[in-house]
C-alpha cells in the first residue's frame, strides 16, 4: 500500500497537495518538471510511495523500477530527445548532492552532457 509523509515535499507533489508541472502520472509514478532546470529537458520521476533513496529499494520494487524506466523512455520521446540522447540519474546521500530525501530520477536531455559529472 502507498505510504506517504505529509512533511515530505515529493510525497506532497505525488499527492497533488503541492503544485508542480506534472507531465506524466500513473498509479505508482509521477513525473514533473524540475523547478531549477539544468538542461532544456529536466524532469523528475518519483514513486508516489515514500522511498528515501535508491539505497532503500528491494526486490519488491521491481515493478516500480520498470514503471520508472518505461516512463523515462516515454518522456524522452515526448520531449523530442530520444534520438539525441538523454541521461537518467539518481543521487544518494550528501556527497552525491541528494537534497530531497524521497527517491527521484532526473531525466536530462536537450544538450550535450559532460562526463564525469561534477
Ligand atoms: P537532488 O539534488 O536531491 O538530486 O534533486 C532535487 C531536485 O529537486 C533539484 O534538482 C531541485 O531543483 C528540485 N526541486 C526542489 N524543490 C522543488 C520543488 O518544489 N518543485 C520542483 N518541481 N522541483 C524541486
Ligand atoms: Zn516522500
Amino acid at each position: 500500500m502507498a505510504e506517504t509523509y505529509s512533511e515530505c515535499l515529493f510525497c506532497q507533489i505525488g499527492q497533488r497537495e503541492t503544485p508542480a508541472e506534472i507531465v506524466h502520472a500513473s498509479d505508482a509514478v509521477v513525473a514533473f518538471r524540475d523547478i531549477n532546470p539544468q538542461a532544456p529537458t529536466h524532469i523528475l520521476i518519483i514513486p508516489k510511495d515514500h522511498i528515501e533513496s535508491a539505497a532503500d529499494l528491494t526486490k519488491d520494487h521491481r515493478g516500480l523500477l520498470w514503471d520508472i524506466f518505461e516512463t523515462a523512455a516515454h518522456l524522452a520521446k515526448a520531449e523530442g530527445v530520444a534520438q539525441s540522447g538523454w541521461r537518467l540519474v539518481t543521487n544518494v546521500g550528501p556527497n552525491a548532492g541528494q537534497s530531497v530525501p524521497h527517491l527521484h530520477f532526473h531525466l536530462l536531455g536537450g544538450r550535450t552532457m559532460r562526463w564525469p559529472p561534477g
